[in-house]
This record gives C-alpha cells, structure tokens and sequence, in this order.
C-alpha cells in the first residue's frame, strides 16, 4: 500500500497538495508537522501536514517530502479548524492563513545557492571581468548565496550573470533550505570536576602564582559559586573578577575551567515580580463584573462598555485571575499601537512571570520563542498580551479572550489576505474552545452594540471614572467666526490658545489631535495652479518640511522640494492644509518656553520609537504632544489636562458610511486622555461646523444618540450591521482594461444578486504604485446563505480568469470590508 500526505502550502492555492510517504514516515507523521516538499521546478517550501492517507492523486505523480522538519506537531487541530474557519469566510486559501499564522522563521524557504561544476576545466580566457571574480570566488569556497554573488559583483541582479555562467558550464545551482530560528544560549563556565575540593584547588591556585590575573579568575569563580545557587555567568565572572575574556577563554583551553551553554528566551523580564494585590473593584465596576460573568454562563459573548478611565483594565485582570486559576490560557488582544509597555507593566505587577507579549515588533526569534511556550504550555505562556497576530498562537487550553478597544478598526487585516477581523475571528476561536469572550471599549463599535440590541451579545457598561473623577469638559470652537473676527493665530483659536496658556502656567501637559502628519498635503502655484502630484500614485504630494521633501502617503515616492514651479517656474509656491509638522512649528513659535514633541508614524519608526515618546512623555519631559491618531490608544497619561482638536471637519467629511461612527469614536477617545487624575480635564474641539451632531454627541459624551442616528442611516441604505458587505477590489495597470473587466464582473454579479450590486467605482485614489483600482460592493442580505454567496462569486470569478484579456487583472475580495 502507498502513503500519502496531503499538505498545506505557504501560497494562494485553492487546493491541498498531495506527496509521497514512506510506510515508516506514514505511521510517524501527524497532521500539524511540517515538512519541506518540492514544488514547481525547483523550489523547495516548509508545509504543514494536513491529513495523512492511502489514495493517490488522480492528476498528477505525487513527488516525494524533502524532510521531516518537526518532532511532534507545531500546529493543532483547533487552529487547523479556526484557520479553515478563516479561509471559508474571508475568501482566501488555507496557504495564505498558513502564511500569514506562523511566525516567518518557521516558513523556510529554499535559497539558490552556486556551486562550481567540479567536471569541468575552466579557461580563464573565456570568463568575462564579473565572471571571473564569481569563479574565483568559488575556488576558495564550496558555496555561495545569492547576496554573496551580488557583494562580489556590486550589483543586486544577480540573475543575468548566473545565466551566462550556467551556459558556460562553470557553475551548478543547488536549493538549499536554512534553519532560520536560532536558539539564544548564554555561555556559563563551572570549575573543572577535578578541582572541586578544596585541596586541590589550593593545589590549582599554587600552580597559578605565575599567573596572578588568572588565579584571580579562579578565586571569584570559587566565591560566586560559593555563594550563588545559579548557574554563572560568563559575563558575571568577568565582572566579578575584574578580568577579561581572553583570561577565561585560557583558563578553559586548560581545563580549569569548564564552559557550558543552556537555551534561553530572548524576552526576560525583570524586576515586575507579579507580587502586587490585585484591586478589589468599587461597586460600579462590581456590578459590571457580574454581568459579565452573567453572560458567560449563558455563554454569550460580552460587551463591556466603559466610559475612559472607568477601570475596566481592572475588571479585564480580575477575570484573568479567575481563569488562570482554572487552569486555562488567558488572550488578551489588543491594536497593535495600545501594547504600551505601561499595560505590559500594569500586567506583570500582577501575574510576573506568566505573562507573555507577541506582536509585529517582535523580531523572528522572538515570536518563534513565544509561540513554543504557548505549544508546551510553559506556565510564562499563561496570559498572552498581544496584537492581532496573537490569536494564531497554538492554544490548546484558552479559557479567556479580552478584545480591548474593540472598536478598532485596526483588527481587520487590510493587506494582504487573509483579510479578517480580528475581533470576530476572536469570537470563533472561543467557540472552538470553549473560552468566555470579552470586548470592551468606551466607544464600541456599531455593529457590537447591535448585537448588544439583538441579545445576541451580553452587555455590561461602567458609566463613571474612577474615583469619580468628571468625564472632561469639551468645548466646541467655531473656526469660521473666528476667521471672520480675525482672531486665529496660524491654525489656533483664541480659546484654545487661552487654554493652553493656562495648562503651561499650571506646570500641566497638553495633547493636541491632529489627523494628518507632515506639513501640509498639498503644495500649489499660486501663479499657475499647478500641484505636485505622485508619478506612481493618483493623489498630491505631502510636503514634509522637516527633511524639505515632498512625500507621496501611499507608495513612498519622494522628492526634494523645489523652489520654483514646475510647470510655469515661479517661485510663488505655497501649501494648503495643515500636518502634525506644522503645527508643531507654530506652537513653538508661540510658547518659544514650552517643550514640544510630535507622536506620528515619522516619528515612531523603529522598535522603540513609539516607546520613547511614551516614556518621556510620562516623564514630564514633553509639555505639548502633538499627534495623530496614534495619541487615542489606551494611554493613560496622569498629568494630561488639556486636549486639542485641530480640525474636526476633516475626520467628519469622508466619503463613507463609517466616516461619521469613526470620528466619534477618535474624538471621544482623544478626549479622554485629559484629566484622568483628580481634576476635571478641558477639551476644546476646533470645527467650521460646530452644530453638526456627532460634534455634539462628543462633547455631551452621548453614545446612545450616536447609535440611534447611526443605526437608522445603516438600516435606510442596507449597510452593515444590518447587511454583510463584501468590497471587491479590481487592480489592473492598463486603465481600459480595468474599466472592462471591472464592467463584465459587475454585471455578471448583477445578474445574480441584481439591485445589492454597487460600482464599478473608483476609489478616492484611483491609482496606486501605477495600478488602477476600481471596487465593486455587494450588500449581502443577512438571511441569504453566506457560503452559497460566496460560491456564486467564486463561480464568476473562474468564468473571469477563463477571459484571456483579464487574466492579468488582480481580483482582491474584502468581506465585511471597513
Ligand atoms: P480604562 O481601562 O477603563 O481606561 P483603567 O483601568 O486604566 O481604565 O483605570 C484608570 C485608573 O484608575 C488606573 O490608574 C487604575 O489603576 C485606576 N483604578 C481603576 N480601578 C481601580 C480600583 N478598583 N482600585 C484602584 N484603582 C483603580
Ligand atoms: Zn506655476
Ligand atoms: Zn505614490
């Protein structure tokens, strides 16, 4: 009989691929190992056992597996469940969850390497400049890398002379797979069995008198272990001895001394001990609590709304406790930009060495060290705090999950596929495993207090700060009055400059929200009109004063600034509109004593950017922060009194259904960052419309106003909660080819789902990188079947690639697009 694997590959295919086993690989091979298997010409790619038989694929010769990669399984069955969960709903392939779950060190791939072709005789005569060296290069090494060839070329395409050599019979090329995920070992060093009486170490040390710093390296090696029950250190001995490592290093090549390696995590965390009580809650959020739980024994997944500051950390720690008790794991997710190190702290106080953080900033090893703590259940892998990527972690016991700040609409995935959300793909994952599942936010979103109305979800709400701290005062601003009075300075009303005034004299700090970064977004001739545009991209370039560029937001493309107009050269350039950048500028001009500092994606590039903004911000070494919406994230600044909107019309007039849900959710979190402590915290908001309702709703913090209008609107037009929507996204570089394709796929789906189809239309930026985008939406009626729907579509989409002239168009499905 023949064995067979059927295995998952890290790429957009619709179907299983099937491999040859031995009898012996057949009964030692479990789903959830990986393999390495041969694809296509030459490539060779990490795979994942997915099922294990004895039928032969009907088209094609299986080929056989390269290599066993693992021991025992890396992946389980419920993750195999929830993934196929994802590619089921979010219209992409298992390959593409496979990707995107693991952490990348566990995807090998195989790497070209180049070989001298041992059977040939080379003549140097025959070998071009650039050949010669790749060949020279081979006499004194076996192999080369890709990136090796390019340093000895100084070039980066490295294909057209491996051609040349290939043909000329000097090289061969080999795939190769590397070992990407390296342990971390610490070097320690013991003194050498045969000294360890003390005799003989007096024996050891009277032998030494000629080398007085090494014998010192044995007497602080002695006394450490002497007083110290760990293992030592390298690096310790080398303190303590005051010596070097070149005198260690002697002393082990004469076997005084004995080094040893042991494995370690590269994240350690120090000093938080987990000894802190846990908080008792205040009635509030004792009565919330019991909601909760209320709902869980009803297991229904539970909303908790709580106003900025109400404590529902303290609530979310409370149920770690009790889960955690039982025995279980505990997830707890999270945006990505909330993962402070003030949370990570707040946590470890409580729970030390059982807490673990994952998210993108984590480098390889890192999240591959993560991920084996979770598999083998090591009590540090207890509670994960994490972002999105956290939930593909292999849980085999969750009894918990937390979203936090669920409203975020950084949970949807965005690019690339799988395109899920987060929150939602959350909520599945705690069916498969029994867990209880919390959201909380101050602001939730739409679609969660729906479910909240329709008693699919449990809700439980803290109304008050605590400590009975006031919710901060907010105070709108008319821009147009003030323009018209002529009281602006720069982009600042007379109120809020008033304010600000105030908070410095006070020794108290001060946030101020402004949704754009750089200097201005959009340069223009006041002679000829003209504007600089992206070449790649359909939209203006941002002017980026502090590096004296011009920056395009969408594809990176930059440009020095010029003096003059391009187009009609004069020099009368000027810029509309306003950034973080300018801002900044201005405020420095006005409060010339104040420090300033800008939080923005140019300015947290970085592991720690972000971090250290944070930090000096807390530390009062920042008066004024200014900011985008990277400021709203779950921060908890005490000594904040004053919070600035710029511009509430910019975050009001985007053209979608989620434009105005989205602004009160911003405005309502920024503001909360004032006055946490003691005193009640200002707000003003600036606005040229300040009598447009969600304006309003925000300043008397009126969420069930906002839902009200909300949900009406979402009902009149069939947006969701009320229908599902899947956005498809058609890119193309040739603009009429687009326009066509995009036109037969509407119509096809029209002739299917009729009046719910909307588009073809083109985006506010109509290209991207030269690529033309045009979206078609569907509205998908709650009580059509969604997997039948979605069958339909996939059906179109064969007819669609079966058109020879639109093979080349990109087909992008976005379901429950936001
Ligand atoms: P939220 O998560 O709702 O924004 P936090 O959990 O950050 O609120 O709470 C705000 C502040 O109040 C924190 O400093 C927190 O430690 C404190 N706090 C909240 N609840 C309690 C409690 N029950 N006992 C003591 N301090 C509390
Ligand atoms: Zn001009
Ligand atoms: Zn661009």
């Amino acid at each position: 009989m023949q064995h067979f694997i059927n295995v998952v590959l890290p790429i957009p295919l619709e179907k299983l691929f099937t491999y040859r086993i031995s009898q012996a690989e057949a009964e030692w091979l479990t789903p959830g190992i990986r393999v390495t298997v041969p694809f296509g010409k030459s490539k060779i790619y990490t795979a994942l056992v997915y099922e294990i038989h004895t039928t032969p694929p009907e088209v094609y010769e299986a080929k056989e597996i390269h290599e066993i990669l693992d021991q025992r399984p890396i992946v389980n069955p419920i993750q195999l469940q929830h993934w196929k969960w994802i590619a089921a709903y979010y219209m992409c392939t298992l390959g593409e969850v496979f990707r995107t779950a693991l952490p990348s060190a566990f995807l090998l791939e195989s790497e070209t390497l180049v070989l001298k072709n041992q059977d040939v005789e080379v003549n140097e005569n025959d070998l071009r400049d650039d050949e010669f060296l790749v060949f020279e290069a081979l006499q004194h090494q076996s192999s080369l890398k890709a990136n090796e060839v390019a340093a000895i070329i100084d070039r980066k395409r490295v294909l057209p002379i491996l051609n040349r050599l290939l043909k000329k019979n000097v090289i061969l090329l080999k795939e190769e797979v590397y070992q990407q995920y390296r342990p971390k070992l610490v070097r320690y060093v013991r003194l050498g069995n045969e000294h360890l009486s003390e005799e003989k170490l007096e024996g050891l040390l009277a032998s030494l008198t000629r080398a007085p710093k090494q014998s010192q390296v044995v007497l602080a090696l002695f006394q450490l272990q002497a007083t110290q029950k760990a293992p030592i250190k390298v690096t310790d001995l080398e303190k303590a001895s005051n010596s070097s490592k070149a005198v260690i290093k002697a002393l082990v090549e004469k076997g005084v001394l004995e080094e040893y390696f042991i494995r370690t995590d590269r994240v350690v965390y120090e000093g938080n001990d987990g000894n802190s009580e846990i908080k008792s809650l205040n009635p509030i959020q004792k009565s919330a609590l019991d909601d909760i739980l209320q709902s869980f024994e009803e297991q229904k997944v539970s909303l908790l709304q709580g106003v900025t500051s109400s404590g529902k950390t303290e609530v979310y720690i409370k149920l770690i406790e009790q889960s955690i008790l039982s025995g279980k794991q505990a997830l707890y997710l999270l945006p990505e930009i909330a993962l402070t190190t003030q949370l990570i702290a707040r946590l470890r106080d409580y729970f030390g060495e059982k807490v673990s953080v994952y998210h993108s900033k984590y480098s390889l090893n890192e999240r591959v060290e993560v991920w084996n703590n979770v598999l083998s259940m090591e009590a540090k892998a207890q509670i994960i705090i994490g972002a999105r990527s956290a939930l593909f972690l292999p849980y085999t016991n969750l009894g918990l999950i937390i979203v936090d700040e669920e409203h975020e609409s950084s949970f949807k995935q965005f690019d690339p596929a799988p395109r899920y959300h987060a929150r939602d793909a959350a909520i599945v994952l705690g069916n498969l495993h029994g867990a209880n599942v919390l959201l909380g936010s101050a602001t939730p979103s739409i679609e969660s207090f729906y479910n909240v109305q329709t008693h699919k979800y449990g809700y439980a709400s803290i109304n008050r700060r605590f400590g009975n701290v006031l919710m901060p005062d907010i105070e709108l601003t008319d821009l147009k009055e003030q323009t018209r009075k002529r009281k602006m300075k720069g982009h600042f009303s007379e109120r809020l400059l008033e304010e600000i005034t105030e908070t410095l004299d006070a020794h108290e700090q001060i946030i101020i929200f402004q949704n754009r970064r750089g200097y201005a977004p959009i340069v223009e001739c006041t002679t000829c009109g003209h504007s600089p545009q992206c070449p790649n991209c359909d939209v203006s370039l941002t002017y980026h004063q502090y590096r004296k560029q011009l920056r395009c937001h969408y594809c990176g493309y930059h440009m020095a600034l010029q003096e003059t107009c391009q187009a009609c050269g004069s020099p009368t350039l000027d810029t509309k509109g306003f950034g973080t950048e300018q801002i900044q500028e201005e405020l420095q001009e006005l409060f010339p004593n104040a420090k300033t500092a800008r939080m923005d994606l140019d300015t947290t590039r970085g592991k720690h950017g972000y971090e250290k903004i944070i930090t000096a911000f807390e530390q009062q070494e920042i008066d004024i922060l200014v900011g985008t919406q990277m400021l709203t994230k779950g921060l908890d600044f005490r000594n904040v009194n004053l919070v600035g909107i710029m511009n509430a019309d910019s975050l009001l007039n985007f053209p979608d259904y989620r434009a105005h849900e989205r602004a009160f959710q911003l405005m309502t979190q920024v503001a909360g960052r004032a006055g946490r402590t003691k005193k009640r915290g200002k707000v003003i908001i600036q606005s040229y419309n300040p009598y447009h309702q969600i304006l309003k709703q925000v300043s008397t913090n009126d969420y069930i106003g906002m839902y009200s209008e909300q949900i009406y609107e979402r009902q009149l037009y069939k947006y969701p909660p009320v229908n599902r929507i899947i956005k498809i996204t058609f890119k193309h570089k040739n603009f009429n080819i687009l326009n066509e394709a995009t036109e037969w796929f509407a119509k096809s789906l029209r002739n299917v789902f009729g009046e719910s189809v909307l588009g073809p239309e083109y985006p506010p930026v109509a290209r991207i990188r030269n690529q033309y985008l045009k979206n078609v939406l569907i509205k998908i009626n709650r009580d059509w079947a969604i997997s039948r729907t979605k069958d339909s579509i996939k059906k179109i989409e064969r007819s669609f690639n079966a058109i020879s002239q639109y093979r080349g168009v990109r087909v992008i499905y976005n379901v429950d697009h936001i």
